[in-house]
């Protein structure tokens, strides 16, 4: 847990967060500004920084946090009418928060995605 971490303070409960799924070693809460009817957020307990750092350090952790979005997808009846994943990564992508979070977006028609 590293203590300047928003997302690590959230998980560790000194924050607050509206909870949708934990496994032993994911946590997925909701988003506090949606961009969609439905964002959640999917995180690995263990922090990194982004996707890539993620899969030089951990890689099963990525499969972790991909199986419990699709088990949040389902959840949230998702799964049929299709959803979005997304990592941003880096500044230039909007990345603000510098512990490796995967977006699930859906609940409604989505865009398409690009340059602003
Ligand atoms: P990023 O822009 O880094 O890809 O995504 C960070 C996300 O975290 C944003 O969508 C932002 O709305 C969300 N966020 C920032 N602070 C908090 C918070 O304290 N609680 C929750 N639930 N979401 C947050
Ligand atoms: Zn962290």
């Amino acid at each position: 847990m590293n203590s300047e971490c928003l997302f690590c303070r959230i998980i560790a409960g000194e924050l607050p967060s509206t909870v949708v799924h934990e496994t032993e070693t994911t946590f997925a809460f909701r988003d506090l500004h949606p961009q969609a009817r439905t964002h959640i957020l999917i995180v690995p307990r263990a922090h990194f920084t982004d996707a890539v750092d993620l899969a030089k350090g951990q890689p099963e952790l990525l499969t972790d946090i991909t199986l419990a979005a699709g088990q949040i997808a389902q959840q949230e009846g998702l799964a049929e009418p299709g959803y979005r994943l997304v990592f941003n990564t880096g500044p230039a992508a909007g990345q603000t928060v510098f512990h490796v979070h995967m977006h699930l977006l859906g609940g409604e028609q989505l865009g398409h995605f690009g340059a602003p």
